[in-house]
Order: C-alpha cells, then structure tokens, then sequence
C-alpha cells in the first residue's frame, strides 16, 4: 500500500510540468500554480555605491508580499569569470528583472535573451541595470535609454519632457547624471496605462539619485512618469523620464530609473511601481490595488522594514553609501556633490 501511495505522488509529481504546459500551451510562459515566474537575474554592478545583494534580498521581498510571483534568484558569474556554465533556462520564466550592470555577455546568452524578449517574454530594468551593456544594441532598444560607461550622442538623443511632451534633443555629450540624494516629486504622464491606474497625479519620491541626461534610441516607448531636474541639485531643469515601458518584439520591457538602494526602494511609491511594472511586463495586465500608504503629493511614505534589509540601515539614513577606500570623502561629501561620474 505504502508503494502505491509513494507510486502515485512520484507520478503526479512527473507529470504536474507537462500538464501545465498542455493547459497554457505555449511552452516559453508557462504559470506554476497560478504564480507569475519571475527570474531575479544579479551577480555584477559597476561599482560598491551599488550594492546588488542588498537591493535583489528587498526586490525579492517586494514581489513576494504580493503573492502573484515565485521569484528566482540567479547570479551572473563575475566579471573576467566562467560564463561557459551559466545558461539560464529563460523560457522557463514570465518575466526576467535585471539587477545587473556588468561587462557584456557571451554572444549565446546575448541571443537567447534577445530571443525570450521579442518572443513575448517580459523584462523589467531597475535603476542601475540601464548603466549596463552600452554595446549592446538590442539591449538599448529594449531599454530605451541608458547611462554612463562612456555613453555619448552615439547612444542616442536625451529624451525629457518638455510643454507636457516627450522631446528629444541631440546635443552632444555624456550621457547619465544626477545629484545628491534627495526626496523629489515624480508626475504621472500616463494615468490610463495599467501600471499607473489610481496613482495620484504627482508623488513624493524618499530620498534617491533623479537620474538625468539618459541617452538612447528611445523607440517603441512611452514615458509613464517624470520628474523634475533640479539645477540647485546639479540638475538639467528637465523633466526627466523616471518610468517607461517599451516592446521588443512582442515583449513587454518597463523600465524604472528609481532605486539607487534599499533606502530608495523602501518607498512605497517605488514598491508600487515595481510590483505592478514586473505584473504589466508579464501578463500585459496589473490586478493589484494601489496601497492607502502611497505617497501623497508632498508626503514621502516608506517602507521600514524593507530599509532595514540593508545592513547599514542601522548607521542612520544619510550614510548607506559604501565607498571605496581610495574614493572615501567626508560623510555626505564629494561623492555625489561631484558632477557624478558614478551612477
Ligand atoms: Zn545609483
């Protein structure tokens, strides 16, 4: 009896994976047990002003709360390391969030991930993830515009608002900036896209870098949401992009400039827009309700609990920022009061 009973589980264990490819049929979006499949895909950043562990363990936190997605994470080998092994199995998931800014893959894994993206699969870019792969032009198509490592004009235009219109403006330079860190107002620019749907009009972003000057072909997307450059703040007096969504193919790409650490990913407004952004890049649909606690127009709302994620929580808010030896400046120093060549 005991056989038979062990017989019977094993067997519904083999076959539950090939019944849930009959049901949806189409093999590269497979759902498991209702839960959207997301892969959390780190391992590198351009520097320790970005501290990929930390902001991938609040990320994680973030998309599991909302009981919609099984997250795995998965970390890239290290730059100059053995990329021979690492081959994620990319059609296995809904929806990939790259925490990732690190020299460029191998061509295979380049050309599967362009495969998985314009076959329909989703991606989400968080914040430094758009400093990453400036050779790669299938990559900037899909992220729209990016930053720093040596991008200028070649990139592309700088995209910002301007007399409520998304421009482009051509004029040379390099591309990627912000100042220091501080609370500023993001402004809906698309209320009637599902991501945005019964967010207020304009919000009190908690303490991040507004990154400006990002430059990129800036094809197939749509600015959900910008925010002021502030020239006191080393700022261009734009109205930067600070959310977009794009398509690559038949995939769906949003694309949050947002979330410097887990101090800025605390906020209620950047977990709202990421949750939702990760559901809307998998599904083409958001089902979640926007929270009570979301920021109002002049009110940061922020999320403790997922601050103190970080380690360095405990040494107070102003001083999260891990710096290199060679680089250390006085607390809340030159480190970004410099023009920033540091995303
Ligand atoms: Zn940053």
């Amino acid at each position: 009896m005991r056989q038979l009973i062990t017989f019977a589980l094993l067997n519904a264990m083999l076959s539950a994976p090939a019944m849930c490819l009959a049901q949806h049929e189409v093999p590269m979006l497979p759902v498991h047990e209702g839960m959207i499949r997301v892969l959390l895909l780190d391992g590198q950043s351009g520097g320790p002003y970005h501290n990929w562990k930390v902001t991938t363990q609040v990320m994680k936190a973030e998309l599991e709360e909302t009981g919609l997605f099984e997250v795995t994470v998965m970390t890239a080998p290290a730059s100059g390391g053995d990329f021979s092994g690492f081959k994620p199995k990319l059609s296995h998931y809904r929806v990939i969030v790259l925490n990732y800014d690190g020299p460029t893959w191998p061509e295979e894994l380049r050309t599967d991930f362009e495969k998985y993206v314009s076959g329909g699969g989703g991606l989400v870019v968080v914040h430094a993830t758009d400093n990453a792969f400036p050779d790669w032009p299938a990559f900037n198509l899909m992220i729209g515009i990016g930053g720093w490592r040596n991008r200028t004009e070649t990139a592309g235009p700088m995209w910002y608002f301007k007399d409520g219109k998304l421009v482009s403006d051509p004029t040379p330079g390099r591309a990627g900036s912000h100042g220091a860190r501080l609370p500023f107002q993001v402004v809906t620019r698309a209320a009637d896209h599902p991501i945005m749907r019964g967010l207020p009009a304009a919000w009190m972003h908690a303490p991040d870098e507004l990154y400006a000057t990002l430059r990129g072909p800036g094809k197939n997307m749509t600015v959900l949401a910008t925010a002021h450059s502030d020239p006191k703040n080393k700022g261009t007096d734009h109205d930067e992009p600070m959310l977009m969504v794009l398509s690559y193919g038949s995939g769906r790409v949003f694309h949050t400039t947002l979330g410097h650490d887990a101090e800025a990913m605390a906020c209620v407004g950047f977990m709202t827009t990421f949750q939702r952004g990760v559901e809307w890049a998998a599904t083409g649909k958001v089902t979640q309700r926007v929270p009570a606690t979301f920021p109002t127009a002049n009110d940061v709302s922020y999320r403790v609990d997922l601050a103190a994620i970080d380690p360095s929580y405990l040494n107070g808010a102003s001083s999260p920022v891990i710096v290199q030896p060679a680089l250390a400046a006085p607390a809340r120093g030159p480190m970004h009061a410099a023009p920033s060549p540091r995303p």
